[in-house]
């Protein structure tokens, strides 16, 4: 089983996650790829956020027409602040020891690592895949893999071989300049979100009045 794992706000979920997520699932050829609404994302202003029913909803649209996509609910099935160290330690829990598994993060969220919760302990539970995301530098990425984290970077700068022997692969995925920031922003404005995420969430936005 090779398990990807893309955890965000999705608030809300656009095509620079849908499209990276279908490229990363093809080329680590993974059979399931489940999209993981942060329920109390740590990093974030919890009044700010949208309801995270909210949020899973938009994500059930999102992937409801693809086989292998899927969506979890298991951020909010705690009751704490959603934090990754935990949500990985239950996924490999629940799928052994032996199964393959990817934690998709962007390159902007990698860069600030350190800040999360038992950043140290992510790379001994499962693999990593950092998307490639216009505004954020490679060198950087390189900079914390290798001289903070002591990996060793091998073919040309894609893969990191962590201590732990878990790898994190770097994919130079379709560049794609959209941000739920942009989205909620222009939502705000009244202006159209066509062909920014998929049509059922514009939709979905529009007939509940999201980001008004
Ligand atoms: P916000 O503007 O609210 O922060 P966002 O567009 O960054 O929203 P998140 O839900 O924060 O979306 O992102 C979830 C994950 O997807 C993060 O790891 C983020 O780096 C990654 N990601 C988001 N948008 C893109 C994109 N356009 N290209 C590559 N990675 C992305
Ligand atoms: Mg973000």
């Amino acid at each position: 089983m090779r398990l990807g794992l893309f955890g965000g706000t999705f608030n809300p979920i656009h095509l620079g996650h849908l499209r990276a997520a279908e490229e990363v699932r093809e080329s680590l050829q993974l059979d399931r790829l489940l999209f993981i609404p942060a329920a109390r994302p740590p990093h974030k202003n919890a009044t700010a956020v949208t309801p995270f029913a909210v949020r899973l909803e938009m994500v059930r649209l999102a992937v409801a027409d693809h086989e292998q996509f899927e969506v979890s609910d298991i951020e909010n099935q705690r009751p704490d602040k959603s934090y990754s160290i935990d949500t990985l330690r239950w996924f490999r829990q629940e799928s052994g020891p032996a199964a393959d598994i990817f934690f998709i993060v962007g390159l902007d969220a990698m860069l600030e690592i350190e800040t999360w919760r038992e950043y140290q302990n992510l790379f001994h539970l499962c693999h990593f895949v950092v998307l490639d995301r216009p505004g954020y530098a490679l060198d950087d990425l390189h900079q914390i893999l290798c001289q903070k984290l002591h990996c060793r970077a091998e073919n040309d700068g894609q893969l990191f071989c962590h201590p732990s022997g878990r790898q994190i692969y770097f994919r130079a995925i379709t560049r794609l300049d959209i941000s739920s920031t942009q989205i909620r922003r222009l939502a705000a404005q009244g202006r159209s979100l066509r062909y920014l995420l998929p049509e059922a969430v514009r939709r979905y936005i529009l007939t509940y009045k999201l980001y008004c």
